[in-house]
């Protein structure tokens, strides 16, 4: 396919959140937004998410992400003319450890602050909502009902088309091989298919941030790590709608998908950087003697496929979102780890209102790409890790 020769802002990837900022730039009038996907849209880690959607988050800044990304999801067909397949099944976490409840309470109270429905419920509660539980080892549950689910397909194609209907670019099967830069700015990039002339450079590029980082001579912490979910044949014995329930002791999540039982063991593997994630296939083992400890029935299920992605990690389990420090007119959208679709509403909007107005929209401090080198970022949180 070919390119433009210059545009205004050239976003590298067509991801979510690639296609969600393209839609937002084109929507708030700028021309020649292009966006550059190597392969087709959402055929990134995209296409690996399990769709969860929850406002259980550790800081002010990303419930407010979350919540604003609810009210788009919630009127979503109104605005995209796209069923995104939203549903509020509810996020449960199942606790054991005392110490972990604190934890979960500590953050609740900034959640609810900020006006999210979380309770802590007990265990026998935690059963009536997910009859086929174990609970005798749990000390409590916590319960939030307004999170749930939508289709990371729909919505990533609804994106990308409202954006190319406002007259943005997306050109897929091209990969951008360098970023250019003269005199410690960027002035675009060079493609499989010819150069790009622009003055701002998005990078959005998932897993591949820091390789995308690195020509344009910025350091950008992503660490792309795998993980596996597997699914069952149909298994009517577990009736549905299932909350997405995390096992907080293992790691292990699982959710009703159709008539099948989506699960995963909540592994955390540093596979490097390769843009085909190979699936090891011993993790069944460990994803059934999980599931089966959590949910006894399981153990009559039959695992019937699955798959591997890598979630864009980064040391303290925050995005990334700004001006890259070393180059300007390169911005950074890099390093949603476990949930990149749910807040990809969010992230388009500011990232647009950023790069159109000059600054940004709200506080987004907590995203900013210098913490790292400034010794400024916190170690990894212990929120949930629930996707
Ligand atoms: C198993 C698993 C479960 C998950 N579950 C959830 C969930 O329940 N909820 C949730 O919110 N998130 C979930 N996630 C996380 C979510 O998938 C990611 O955070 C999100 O998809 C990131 O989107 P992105 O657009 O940044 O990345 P991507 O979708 O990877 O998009 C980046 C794009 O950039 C392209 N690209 C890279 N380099 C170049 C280049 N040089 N030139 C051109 N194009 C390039 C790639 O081809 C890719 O399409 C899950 C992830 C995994 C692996």
């Amino acid at each position: 396919m070919s390119v433009p020769r210059t545009a205004s802002v050239v976003i590298i990837g067509g991801g979510v959140v690639g296609c969600s900022i393209a839609y937002h730039l084109a929507g708030r009038g700028l021309r020649d937004v292009v966006v550059i996907e190597r392969e087709a849209v959402g055929s990134g880690t995209t296409s690996k998410a399990a769709g969860g959607i929850r406002a259980q988050f550790p800081t002010e800044a990303e419930v407010r992400f979350s919540l604003e990304s609810i009210a788009v999801f919630e009127r979503f067909e109104e605005e995209f003319g796209v069923d995104p397949g939203y549903k509020k099944i509810g996020y449960l976490f199942l606790v054991s450890d005392p110490a972990d409840l604190k934890g979960f309470e500590e953050r609740m109270a900034l959640q609810r602050r900020c006006g999210v429905d979380v309770r802590v419920i007990a265990p026998d509660e935690a059963q009536r909502l997910v009859p086929a539980l174990r609970v005798d080892d749990l000390v409590a549950a916590v319960w939030g009902p307004d999170d749930g689910l939508a289709g990371p397909a729909e919505v990533t194609n609804a994106f990308a088309r409202r954006a190319r209907g406002l007259g943005a670019r997306i050109v897929e099967g091209v990969t951008v091989t360098g970023i250019a830069t003269a005199g410690g700015r960027v002035t675009g990039v060079t493609t499989t298919n010819g150069a790009i002339a622009a003055p701002i450079v998005v990078n959005a590029a998932g897993p591949a941030a820091a390789r995308v980082g690195r020509m344009a001579g910025a350091e950008v912490p992503v660490h792309p790590r795998r993980r596996h979910i597997f699914y069952t044949e149909p298994f009517p014995e577990i009736p549905g709608p299932v909350p997405l329930t995390t096992d907080r002791a293992s790691g292990f999540y699982f959710r009703k998908e159709m008539e099948q039982v989506l699960l995963s063991p909540g592994d955390v593997q540093d596979i490097g950087e390769d843009v085909e994630v190979p699936m090891d296939w011993s993790m069944v083992e460990e994803a059934v003697t999980k599931a089966v400890h959590r949910v006894p029935l399981l153990e009559q299920a039959k695992i019937a496929g699955g798959w591997a992605g890598l979630r864009p990690l980064t040391p303290d389990d925050h995005a990334i979102i700004g001006w890259a420090p070393e180059v300007e007119g390169f911005f950074l959208a890099v390093g949603f780890g476990g949930h990149g679709f749910q807040h990809s509403p969010a992230t388009g909007r500011h990232v647009a209102a950023w790069l159109v107005e000059g600054k940004p929209a709200a506080d987004l401090s907590l995203f900013d790409p210098g913490r790292f080198a400034r010794g400024a970022a916190k170690a990894h949180d212990e929120g949930p890790d629930a996707e």
